[in-house]
């Protein structure tokens, strides 16, 4: 099997070191490909490459760079089912939920190729007279982006297209769970005409590669996503070298269900927030928290449609959750199962590895009742298919446990009362709130982030990521000089 290289100053490279293989977590006898691995000087010299492209990206014409975003998305639009199904296979989510994030990225692309050519500045009359202020946006520099496995082409995508966009230059390291699609992405770029240096893909491990990105003093901002342990880390270093940051993190997204909800939805927002791509969001619902005069109800009915949920092959038409990505992350999922039951919380569906056709890390949607919000199981990020059900007398109790976790990512309520819903959108301690809608499932043009532990740094997405991607300069003119 050819091992696909990085893309380094606008060549494609190869690495002495062994490659990075990447298997189907469906089927782990079914290898996706080999990459090459770089080391810590082929990662230096990409942000050398992307250092020396710099002054002419950033002059280029914002034309220039709506064309080339433009291009990008439209091909990954025409190679939506390609790339999705590649991005089912490498990372364990359905076939349809691999085309849609692969169709999400591509409109992601073409937002920002918009947005290139709506960079503007604010012109203000000075207190002074004769002194006019212009405050004006410029590129940062070159970008860091350093990515995780969860959505392998649209988390790259709302990174990459927007620093290109306001005239930056890119090293990306992805993680290494997932290279087939971030060389998809490299590919695209590179024949659409990308200029040599302006992109730069290292394929790599995060102690090595992203350490050197960390690091680099030619590095001038990291956008990172990833674990909180990762992110505190990584922050603390690069303030060392005085980077702009950006970091999205975990979540322990509540969805609070009250007794006057439209039971059917709440129980759909449930299945799908808690379950779908595996549990393996960062706005997966993994508390689901019930007033007295719904939680029968609610409960055996998503009970029920939990169980009857098919596992399987991602590739299979009629599987809905796919395997967890990896044996290590299966492994995290079933020690978490049974530190809830430890603990005292009742299984209710699932807790168990889930049978499946072929050698892949397949685990049941599991639900847990009789659930205390001071539980591990309640505080920490499982990021697989596990979701609690804690009981609240009423829902100022609800919002209160809701609003009890060290993050503060996303929150939902389940309510047909107007009163509730407005207070909840106003107390939530969140970056995104949903109204009878799941915690997950976010628009491309709209900011997205959280607050607490959650996030650090500007919004990332739609108009909001110029904050990240762009500096200001002050220019003070005295309009009184000459003629
Ligand atoms: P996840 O479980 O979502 O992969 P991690 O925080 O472990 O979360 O990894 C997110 C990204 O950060 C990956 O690309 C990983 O390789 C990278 N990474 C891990 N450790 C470091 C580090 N010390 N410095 C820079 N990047 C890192």
């Amino acid at each position: 099997m050819t091992v696909k290289q990085n893309y380094i100053d606008g060549e494609w490279v190869d690495s002495a070191a062994a490659p990075i293989v990447d298997r189907n977590p469906s089927d782990v006898e079914d290898v996706v490909g080999s990459y090459a691995a770089a080391d810590a000087a082929q990662t230096r010299r990409a942000i050398e490459a992307a250092r020396a492209a710099f002054p002419a990206w950033s002059r280029s014409s914002i034309q220039e760079r709506a064309d080339l975003l433009d291009a990008v998305g439209g091909k990954i639009l025409a190679r939506a089912q390609e790339i999705g199904r590649l991005l089912a296979r490498e990372e364990g989510k359905t076939l349809k939920e691999g085309v849609g994030e692969t169709v999400r990225a591509a409109h992601v692309f073409k937002f920002h190729a918009g947005q290139a050519l709506r960079i503007a500045g604010d012109l203000l009359d000075s207190p002074r007279k004769g002194i006019s202020v212009l405050v004006q946006r410029e590129p940062v520099g070159v970008i860091g982006i350093i990515t995780p496995w969860n959505f392998p082409i649209a988390i790259p995508a709302w990174k990459i297209a927007p620093a290109l966009a306001y005239g930056n230059c890119v090293v990306f390291k992805p993680a290494s769970l997932v290279p087939g699609c971030a060389h998809a992405i490299a590919e695209l770029l590179a024949e659409s005409g990308c200029p040599r240096g302006v992109f730069n893909l290292v394929v790599g491990s995060g102690r090595e590669v992203g350490d050197v990105l960390v690091g680099a003093p030619e590095v001038d901002a990291i956008s990172f996503t990833g674990s909180v342990e990762t992110g505190r880390g990584l922050a603390a270093r690069a303030v060392g070298s005085m980077k702009k940051i950006q970091l999205e993190m975990g979540g322990k997204n509540p969805l609070i269900v009250l007794d006057d909800a439209d039971l059917d939805n709440a129980v759909e927002c449930a299945i799908q927030g808690a379950f779908y791509s595996t549990g393996q969001r960062c706005t997966a619902t993994s508390r689901v928290i019930l007033t007295p005069g719904i939680y029968a109800r609610f409960r055996a009915a998503l009970v029920e449609k939990a169980r009857a949920l098919v596992v399987g092959d991602a590739l299979d038409e009629k599987t809905q959750i796919g395997p967890a990505v990896d044996a290590t992350q299966l492994k995290t999922d079933l020690d978490y199962i049974s530190v809830g039951q430890k603990e005292g919380a009742r299984l209710v569906a699932g807790g168990d590895r889930a049978p499946a056709p072929k050698n892949g890390f397949y685990i049941a949607p599991t639900i847990f009742e009789d659930v205390h919000n001071q539980m591990r199981i309640a505080r920490e990020e499982i990021f697989g298919p596990v979701a609690s059900i804690l009981r609240a007398k009423n829902y100022e109790e609800a919002l209160a446990i809701a609003n009890d976790t060290p993050f503060g990512l996303s929150a939902g309520i389940c309510t047909t009362s107007l009163k509730h819903a407005d207070h909840f959108r106003r107390n939530a301690q969140v970056g995104l709130a949903m109204i009878n809608a799941p915690t997950a499932g976010v628009d491309y043009h709209v900011p997205f982030g959280g607050v607490k532990a959650s996030s650090y740094g500007p919004r990332e997405q739609g108009v909001n990521a110029v904050e990240f991607y762009t500096r200001i300069k002050t220019v003070y003119t005295n309009v009184s000089i000459g003629g």
